[in-house]
């Protein structure tokens, strides 16, 4: 009977140590849950020092309590399964949370920077600008006429030339610019570090490169598509003027207002945000200037 007593605490000792193993090792996904699991892990660690006691009064004295051994067999397993079952709710968890950030992050159809997202980068950028005295430019892309590729081709083949375009248009970037889907076929790309004649030059080369690249579709169609793109920069020295609030909307509207005017000068084209073309579509739009 003694042996069988023992059998059974070493049975209750693995299976408790098998608890603390299990505590320690959903550290790997549990985020700022941490420290609660280290402190259960630590709990369940030290009762098994009764495990221990018992088990050394067994062995050395022949003394021991049925109704402990039954007890502490179950209770470890208990412990265990209740602690297999915790950790997979928050792994569960932990995944679907992962999920709603991708969700939030990416676009779901082109996998471009999110709507969001691209703001908030640009917005973050905006803050470095006054920092690292260097200019930020971004360029608003527009596919030309894309109604006519959906009602020639339908809408499958028009999300196909959508995921194209975001992996042309991302091959020719580099690393530290980001790139964004902000509606149906417009475009954000943020150029951190890039002035504004720097940012021409990259929106040429996108443009050109799109405009050169076929787009082979599932449906065996070739398509060609041109792009135009506004260009708007934020100058270090202007950073500081009016409030950071106002910089992320103007530089939107700017380079919306340039990309416009791409379209009105005959589409596959660049513009540049100046001046004397916002003056420009005022005087077009026949508003009066405030
Ligand atoms: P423009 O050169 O003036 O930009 O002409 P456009 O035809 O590209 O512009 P318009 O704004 O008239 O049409 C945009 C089209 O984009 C309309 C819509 O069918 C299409 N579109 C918007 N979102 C999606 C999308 O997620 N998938 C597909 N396939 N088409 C989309
Ligand atoms: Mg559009
Ligand atoms: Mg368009």
């Amino acid at each position: 009977m003694k042996n069988f007593v023992i059998l059974l605490y070493c049975v209750s000792l693995f299976v408790q140590t098998g608890a603390v193993i299990l505590c320690l090792s959903a550290f790997r996904f549990l985020g700022k849950f941490r420290v609660a699991w280290f402190i259960l892990a630590t709990g369940f660690f030290l009762m098994i020092g009764r495990r221990v006691t018992s088990l050394v009064d067994v062995y050395s004295s022949d003394r021991y309590h049925s109704t402990d051994v039954v007890l502490s067999l179950l209770i470890s397993i208990f412990l265990l399964v209740g602690i297999y079952s915790i950790r997979n709710v928050f792994r569960e968890l932990e995944n679907k949370n992962n999920e709603l950030i991708k969700l939030n992050r990416f676009d779901f159809l082109t996998q471009a920077l999110s709507r969001a997202e691209i703001f908030k980068q640009i917005e973050a950028e905006i803050e470095r600008v006054e920092r690292s005295r260097q200019p930020l430019s971004i360029l608003e892309l527009d596919i030309d006429h894309f109604k006519r590729v959906n009602d020639r081709y339908g809408h499958q083949v028009g999300d196909e030339i959508l995921l194209s375009l975001t992996q042309c248009c991302q091959s020719k970037l580099r690393l530290n610019d980001q790139f964004g889907r902000i509606g149906g076929e417009e475009f954000l790309i943020l150029l951190p570090d890039t002035d504004a004649s720097q940012a021409f030059e990259a929106a040429e080369r996108i443009r050109n490169y799109v405009a050169e690249t076929p787009h082979c579709t599932q449906q065996g169609v070739t398509i060609h598509i041109t792009i135009s793109i506004g260009i708007s920069t934020l100058k270090h020295e202007l950073s500081g003027h009016g409030g950071r609030a106002e910089l992320l909307p103007q530089l939107l509207n700017r380079a919306d207002e340039a990309m416009y005017h791409a379209k009105k000068m005959g589409r596959n084209q660049s513009v540049i945000w100046s001046e004397a073309l916002h003056l420009e579509n005022i005087v077009d739009a026949g508003v009066p200037e405030q």
